[in-house]
């Protein structure tokens, strides 16, 4: 079988609509700097960012819980090239942090060095805009 290879670009342009749970999170995160995250009282999980169904148990959820600011790394890596492939120099860092109170993890920058296990906390940036980018990452505690 012959494989043919077309080179080219296909621009692709999305617009992503956070619905109920993440607008609760991220206006929380941008009006009060907080991370607001949702509990189901029928199984216990707390997810975070806020969900309106517990994907466990299909409970009805409210965002009502505030989570964090500081957590703990579950897992990271270091992104040596961009999404292009181009050389990051510095390299960066990302981690899954679960921030206290929550039971599901974020991905973010690690800015600093932490190993798996280690403690971190939020770092916001002052001029926030309901995105994820108003966290700058995580540095160690
Ligand atoms: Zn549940």
């Amino acid at each position: 079988m012959t494989v043919r290879r077309i080179e080219g670009e296909l621009p692709v342009a999305f617009r992503y609509t956070p619905g109920v749970g993440n607008t609760a999170f991220f206006e929380a995160l941008r009006d009060r700097g907080t991370f607001l995250g949702s509990r189901c009282a029928d199984c216990g999980v707390t997810y975070l960012p806020a969900r309106i169904f517990c994907e466990r148990c299909l409970a009805r959820l409210v965002p009502d819980t505030e989570c964090g600011p500081e957590g703990t790394v579950e897992s990271w890596t270091v992104a040596r090239r961009d999404i292009d492939g181009t050389p990051l120099d510095p390299p960066l860092t990302f981690a899954l942090v679960r921030l206290d109170g929550a039971d599901t993890v974020l991905l973010h920058r690690l800015l600093g060095t932490a190993d798996i296990g280690g403690r971190v906390r939020a770092v916001l940036r002052p001029d926030r805009t309901a995105s994820i980018l108003d966290l700058e990452g995580f540095e160690p505690v």
